[in-house]
């Protein structure tokens, strides 16, 4: 809507200033005029491309990206994804069958599935039940009355061609590839598109089942590992071998997932604040000696995250690290893995420190996930941050505990290179829009400055690990996190989340000194703004507490030289140009 207002507004802007033009062409005087007009109005234009970018979202997205009422009625319990994945003409074969609870009586249910795939048949107790397509949502009528309390369980047949992943992770669907013998090695990634583009399902993050039995079917060549624990092998006499994989926990749709490939298999036992952690490895059979000798970083992740987010979230489902043909994924209790067997990301220091190349950034980045993104998860992907910005943070807590805090902080200080400041963290809701790419460097720097406000190490940890008990294998809303960290600070937070996550301009520390007195504020800041800051005046440290009208202290020195401490996400400007 916002977009067809503004190209018709710019249409008729355009017209009016053609026909000005013609009117008053051989004037000089109004020529000039004109010139000015087009200048003026051009930089209010330019000034709505910097805006965040505006796109129109069509009632598919809303469809997908909001609690419809065909989805609100029913709550997820379970789901058997049953499949047979046929490397031979790149399908998917197979059923999901959803477990639910009414908690309104309702007959219509909305399921998702993407094109090209499509829904065979929807079953309840023996009947067919009727099916109507508008894209990728299916409406289904129920055929008796869902009484409201009551458990029902609904089989969905499907198949087809799921859409290929041109660019995987960032864009969802399957990748076929083949490994350097010649075998098949498969996998799915659907972050943001969503889980609909391989299996159906309810496809909104708010509702995760309490379980799931993930069933795949592949040529006894290969093998499938998928989400939680190896239940059992099933071996078919069509050459096919059934891979049974159980999930006891509350499992996030796009965590859900298939690797196919000649897997070999190792493992190990983290003893870790919870007891005994099975960590289990799948990598493809040439990579075996150097994954033992790489993933020795797994025990140092575990040890860095449990000091300081609290126990490994899924001690019942295990940990694995499995070998993917593409860079990597946080997919729940099954982290995948492609980052070649170097520490960085794809050989790089994303923070240019020289820390960033004492880890493979995909090990300590995607299981850091566990915690941010499958413990707590959030219900709509505007709140992309809450997993982002915290595992963006957490990759310089895994410096500092391996290497120390000045090593941390210089590894946090190096990734705002990668800050862009284009569009805010936040995205939109109800559409399944995410924020900026931001929400990584900035929102991690958003949460070290945070840390300098608390100014208590221990407890900020404390404050870090209760989040993850407070949230603990839950979906919630950014709102939610917002509220803690203010009520765990004693401080309304406010303004500040305002600031670094719905608003794209960095605040700036204003000031002066004369005849001894430092005068400051906040500008380029929202209403409101009023975060302390620690500043050295002539090398002592002062805390301030600016406000965005002005404020003076005495400096207690002369001609003091004034720095504000660079751990704080903010610029700074001497008024006096000096
Ligand atoms: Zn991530």
């Amino acid at each position: 809507m916002f977009m067809i207002a503004d190209s018709h507004i710019i249409l008729f802007i355009f017209i009016l200033l053609k026909h000005c033009y013609t009117l008053f062409e051989k004037t000089m005087k109004r020529r000039f005029i004109l010139i000015f007009i087009i200048i003026v109005y051009g930089s209010t234009l330019s000034a709505q491309f910097i805006a965040p970018a505006p796109r129109i979202f069509t009632r598919q997205d809303s469809l997908r990206g909001s609690i419809t009422r065909e989805r609100a009625w029913w709550d997820l319990k379970f789901y058997h994804l049953d499949i047979r994945v046929n490397p031979a003409d790149s399908t998917i074969y197979g059923s999901n069958t959803v477990t639910y609870k009414v908690l309104k009586s309702s007959d219509i249910m909305q399921i998702d599935l993407q094109e090209p795939l499509n829904i065979i048949k929807a079953e309840q107790n023996g009947k067919s039940l009727e099916l109507k397509r508008e894209g990728n949502v299916f409406r289904i009528k129920m055929a008796e009355l869902q009484e409201q309390g009551r458990t029902y369980s609904l089989k969905l047949s499907y198949g087809g061609k799921p859409k290929i992943s041109a660019r995987p992770p960032w864009d969802g669907g399957i990748i076929w590839k083949k490994d350097k013998n010649g075998l098949s090695f498969i996998a799915s990634a659907c972050q943001g598109d969503g889980a609909s583009l391989w299996w159906p399902c309810k496809d909104h993050m708010y509702d995760e089942p309490d379980s799931m039995l993930i069933s795949v079917n592949v040529p006894s060549n290969l093998m499938d590992v998928s989400n939680g624990r190896l239940r059992s092998i099933v071996k078919q006499k069509n050459k096919t071998t059934t891979y049974n994989w159980f999930v006891s926990n509350p499992i996030n749709n796009y965590g859900v997932n298939i690797n196919i490939g000649d897997y070999v298999h190792f493992s190990e036992v983290f003893k870790g604040e919870k007891g005994n952690l099975d960590c289990d490895y799948y990598v493809l059979r040439d990579n075996l000696e150097k994954a033992r000798e790489h993933f020795k970083q797994v025990p140092m992740m575990l040890a860095a995250f449990e000091h300081w987010f609290g126990p490994y979230p899924f001690y019942e489902d295990g940990y694995k690290l499995v070998e993917a043909p593409y860079l990597g994924m946080e997919h729940q209790s099954s982290i995948t893995y492609g980052n070649g067997y170097a520490n960085g990301y794809l050989g790089n220091d994303q923070s240019g420190s020289g820390w960033g190349n004492k880890f493979d950034f995909i090990i300590i980045h995607e299981s850091g996930h566990e915690w941010f993104a499958n413990s707590i998860t959030y219900e709509d992907i505007a709140d992309m941050w809450v997993h982002e910005s915290f595992i963006n943070y957490s990759e310089n807590l895994y410096v500092e505990y391996h290497y120390g805090k000045e090593a941390g902080t210089e590894y946090a200080l190096g990734t705002r290179r990668g800050i862009r400041n284009d569009r805010t963290v936040t995205g939109i809701y109800n559409v399944n829009f995410s924020g900026s790419g931001d929400m990584y460097p900035k929102g991690g720097n958003m949460l070290h400055t945070l840390r300098q406000i608390v100014n208590d190490d221990e407890k900020w940890r404390s404050i870090l690990r209760g989040i993850n008990e407070e949230f603990y294998h839950q979906v919630v809303k950014g709102s939610q996190i917002e509220d803690y960290l203010s009520k765990e600070l004693g401080k309304d937070l406010k303004p500040f989340f305002d600031q670094y996550l719905r608003d794209v301009r960095i605040p700036v520390f204003e000031y002066f000194v004369k005849d001894g007195k430092l005068t400051f504020r906040w500008n380029n800041c929202v209403p409101g703004f009023n975060m302390p800051l620690k500043v050295y005046i002539s090398g002592s440290e002062k805390n301030l507490e600016p406000v965005s009208r002005f404020s003076t202290i005495d400096a207690g020195v002369k001609n003091p030289v004034i720095i504000v401490d660079p751990d704080y996400y903010v610029g700074s400007l001497n008024m006096t140009g000096k």
